[in-house]
């Protein structure tokens, strides 16, 4: 199954009323920001996977004679064009007062939906979260308002620090509309908004998955660093969505390049974080986010978290590179 995927969370102590304060921020190498991972062309390399978003819409038939006109298989409609392509120095720079799609220009079948503050993100993306990945939270039913707000408080989180970021197939996102519609739970606005990127996501491109990344702006509880450290985890995920050959390097490495002790270890962490560890997938993909793209301790120590040495944290470092995306 395919209903992983992830996030990265605000560490406890960065988030309001947490019960001790922020470390420092750290320095961010200006080098590392010109990172850009060279694109490989995903075309052709990703595998299939979306299917034609029409023939998979919810909804009765409606009467014979409001059928439009039968359109012959060999001419689909057009193809619909998709936001801007953006590298990652743009995307780092980039500024916005509403919730904005892009396209990451090294794998445009990632997009980013850059949102204005950590408060409108986790409107936007805590129900689908907690369909789709959250431990305490069920994986066949969306939750209303007040469950939602039920399962945030539960994890001593807000609306707005409940993640940092999130990331989900395209897929996984248009089957929690469909569940949404089926359990009749009223979206909101941006949810909405959302809902609309994902459907033209899914007509830009019918033969593939799409990854829909969000990351927030700088601005209460996410500094430059933050924010830098935030995209470079969700586009490794985007990498891991489409691109099977680096997925299937990720979990092999987890299966046979980590020990039994180094599982569990990563997966006490993961689920003391609220990930779902029941999912091989998504303990596997946040492994990798985590340990190759994530260059900020405040989000992720693996001394500190997992009680690895350097040389440890390395040698598993070196495997998951080895089939990775290249970086310049
Ligand atoms: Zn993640």
């Amino acid at each position: 199954m395919h209903d992983d995927d992830d996030t990265i969370r605000l560490p406890r102590a960065a988030a309001p009323g947490g019960a001790s304060p922020s470390p420092p921020p750290l320095p961010v190498s200006r080098r590392r920001l010109t990172g850009l991972w060279i694109g490989l062309g995903a075309a052709g390399i990703a595998g299939a996977g979306g299917g034609w978003w029409w023939l998979r819409r919810e909804g009765a038939t409606p009467p014979v004679a409001e059928l439009p006109p039968a359109r012959p298989p060999s001419e689909p409609p057009a193809p619909a064009e998709g936001p801007a392509e953006f590298s990652t120095a743009e995307i780092l720079a980039n500024r916005t007062a509403e919730p904005m799609a892009l396209r990451w220009a090294s794998n445009p079948l990632v997009w980013v939906l850059d949102f204005p503050s950590l408060e409108l993100q986790g409107r936007a993306m805590n129900r689908m979260a907690a369909l789709l990945e959250k431990a305490r939270a069920p994986r066949d039913r969306v939750l209303g308002d007040e469950a939602l707000a039920g399962a945030i408080t539960a994890d001593g989180r807000t609306a707005a620090t409940w993640y940092s970021g999130h990331n989900y197939r395209a897929s996984d996102l248009a089957r929690f509309f469909e569940q949404a519609e089926r359990d009749h739970v009223t979206l909101n606005p941006l949810e909405r908004w959302v809902q609309e990127q994902v459907e033209l996501a899914r007509r830009v491109d019918r033969s593939r998955d799409a990854a829909i990344l969000t990351i927030p702006a700088v601005g209460a509880h996410v500094d430059a660093g933050m924010r830098f450290a935030i995209l470079r985890h969700e586009l490794g995920h985007g990498q891991f969505f489409t691109l099977p050959f680096f997925a299937a390097h990720v979990m092999r490495i987890w299966e046979r390049g980590f020990s039994e002790t180094e599982r569990a270890d990563m997966r006490r962490y993961l689920g003391g974080e609220g990930y779902d560890e029941k999912q091989g997938e998504l303990m596997a993909n946040e492994a990798m986010a985590y340990l190759l793209y994530t260059p900020d301790l405040r989000f992720f120590d693996p001394a500190r978290d997992l009680g690895w040495s350097n040389e440890q944290a390395n040698r598993l470092r070196a495997m998951l590179r080895s089939g990775a995306p290249e970086e310049p």
